[in-house]
């Protein structure tokens, strides 16, 4: 009897996977780390408890670690790949290759255990390697203890110390960070430019460092009362400690990275948003950006709002906008931007980052390899919010993206979005490639799937891929999902592919019974096909000629100005379809005139008498 019970609610269990189609795991990793700053000669060191849970249904006979702060070193992948690219990054350049020895980044594993037991690694490059004498068998839990040490290098890409705006310490991709492995198996890329996956879990981070130093930190500091810095609760007097150092203590849940930066000279902000995030505001005691980092404050709330409303709710406690690093960069509650800009700037640099604490932390893709999914959708998104915080009324807030798309569809670089981030021949094609493409992706597919469409599966996505590692075809399924259109062509086409949209007025002529026009397809990729048709009485009229391949027909809220046509099948390239009305009373027809159809020939899409 127990025994069919068992097994009835194996089944049971079974079932409910089956629906929910839980095939999806994820591997797990708890961080404990204490660290020793010297702000004199920018050095530290450090211990680490890291207990990893393999979720895989794998048995791992090896695990990998970054050591990001070897890329800052002479004949470095990152130093190499800078002087020999053609569009090297101005902030990179050859700078790597000058650095001296006590300029340079490093970070050095002393010792490794598991379990108690050493175990065999070797540091190559930025990445160390590491053999396990026993596998970890799916399920299991292994315990590495780890000392490292560390030296921050000048400030040259995200991470360093003296920034040009004279910040001390911005320390990103600074401690050893376990790989990700995942249904595609390891994850252990070197660090060359850009981009990174994280294993998700907590972090308890315990940093010493001299006591005139402000920290803002991933997490929450857990003795704001005994550090003070501004962190401390309203009316808490802080009482002076012995020593020369503070122990910060901070608590990051539910990430997969943890950064901070420091500098005896921030000013500290706080404010509490409508929806209780603590936003934080670090910055340097400068009278020259004082103005626009307090007028900063108000529309960092706004745009958390917006993000809130239109993706899903911030699920972290805080928020913290620190001056920092050399552009701007997201991280885990927190962003390091440059601080000396005009306020549009600050706050397009702001919106832009903390977008990212949905697009890149929340959902998080493997920047890697879908880069354009973690910067294409945040550039959308922070456009949007934009367009309004800032009331730019602006009728496509899409336009720049699209204009920078259409350049690189015609300039002959391109590479298809599914390129590996640091595999693009010129830094300019995967610019516009990640970012302007991938925007271009999610407001196009609002003119595919229809505005409302777009939005729920925003929502919908953020709903079933919050604290996941969501792939490409996992925010398709959800589109399909949202709008019942058959959707794989336009992500296999548009990112997986070079393919470009060209379509076409091929002809317009009278017919006995009103005027017949023939559209041309001249690009490879598919699209829906939206025509204008504007009359000499000033009315004007939509026409719809669906898909064949989507299955589907778009609805629209002015649905009794719009004629649906039959659909077209992609492999003929031309579609003719009639107009009641004579040639005479018509003044212009347009393919496309919402623009949103990333169109590479606009000047074929117009007949007009
Ligand atoms: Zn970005």
């Amino acid at each position: 009897m127990k025994k069919i019970l068992l097994t009835f609610a194996v089944l049971a269990s079974l079932g409910l996977n089956a629906q929910n189609n839980t095939s999806y795991w994820q591997q797990h990793a708890d961080y404990r780390m204490n660290v020793d700053m010297n702000v004199k000669n920018f050095q530290y060191t450090g211990d680490q408890e890291l207990v990893y849970t393999n979720n895989s249904p794998d048995t791992l006979h090896q695990v990998f670690y970054h050591l990001f702060f070897n890329a800052f070193q002479p004949g470095s992948e990152m130093d190499v790949r800078s002087r020999t690219i053609s569009d090297p990054d101005r902030r990179v350049g050859d700078r790597i290759s000058k650095l001296s020895p006590a300029q340079q980044g490093y970070l050095k594993v002393n010792s490794l255990s598991r379990d108690g037991k050493p175990l065999k690694y070797e540091e190559v490059g930025t990445v160390l390697e590491v053999e396990l004498d026993m596998p970890i068998l799916p399920g299991e839990k292994a315990t590495f203890k780890m000392k490292f040490e560390g030296q921050v290098p000048e400030q040259i890409r995200r991470s360093g110390r003296n920034s040009s705006e004279g910040v001390a310490l911005s320390m990103t991709q600074w401690y050893p960070k376990l790989a990700e492995y995942d249904f595609q198996g390891w994850h252990a890329d070197p660090y060359i430019g850009r981009e990174w996956h994280g294993v998700w879990g907590n972090f308890d981070v315990k940093l010493s460092i001299d006591k005139s130093y402000t920290v803002g930190a991933s997490g929450v500091l857990q003795n704001a009362n005994e550090i003070g810095h501004g962190y401390e609760d309203e009316g808490v007097k802080v009482k002076s400690k012995k020593g020369d150092k503070h122990t910060w203590h901070f608590i990051a849940e539910k990430v997969h990275d943890f950064s901070w930066a420091a500098d005896p000279e921030y000013i500290h902000d706080k404010r509490t948003a409508a929806d209780g995030t603590v936003l934080h505001f670090l910055y340097k005691d400068n009278p020259e950006i004082k103005e626009n980092w307090k007028n900063l404050q108000p529309k960092t709330e706004e745009l958390l709002k917006f993000f809130n409303e239109h993706i899903g709710p911030y699920p972290w406690p805080q928020y913290s906008v620190i001056q920092g690093g050399d552009g701007g960069m997201e991280y885990a509650m927190l962003t390091l931007i440059t601080g000396e800009r005009n306020f549009g700037s600050l706050v397009g640099v702001t919106a832009h980052e903390m977008a990212h604490a949905w697009f890149q932390h929340l959902m998080a893709t493997n920047e890697s390899i879908h880069e354009w999914m973690d910067e294409g959708f945040t550039s959308y998104i922070s456009s949007k919010a934009m367009n309004e915080v800032m009331n730019q009324n602006k009728e496509n807030p899409y336009e720049g993206a699209y204009n920078s798309y259409l350049r690189l569809a015609t300039s002959g670089v391109e590479q298809p979005q599914s390129t590996h981030a640091d595999r693009y021949t010129y830094n300019a094609a995967y610019g516009a490639s990640a970012y302007s493409k991938g925007e271009v992706f999610l407001a196009q597919l609002g003119y595919i799937i229809g505005e409302e469409n777009l939005q729920k599966t925003l929502k919908r996505y953020y709903n079933d891929w919050k604290f996941k590692h969501p792939t490409p075809n996992d925010f398709i399924r959800v589109a399909e999902k949202v709008s019942g259109a058959e959707l794989d062509w336009y992500l296999r086409d548009w990112t997986q592919t070079t393919n470009t949209i060209d379509y076409a007025v091929q002809n317009v002529q009278e017919e006995e019974t009103g005027t017949q026009v023939t559209l041309e397809r001249i690009g490879v990729m598919p699209m829906p096909v939206e025509v204008t048709v504007n009359y000499t009485n000033g009315s004007s009229k939509q026409v719809y000629i669906p898909l064949q391949m989507m299955r589907w027909e778009k609805p629209f809220e002015d649905a009794e100005n719009v004629v649906v046509k039959d659909d077209w099948a992609w492999a003929y390239p031309t579609y003719t379809f009639s107009l009641e009305e004579p040639l005479s009373e018509i003044s212009s027809i347009e393919i496309d005139s919402s623009k949103l159809m990333a169109d590479i020939n606009r000047e074929n899409n117009v007949y007009q008498k």
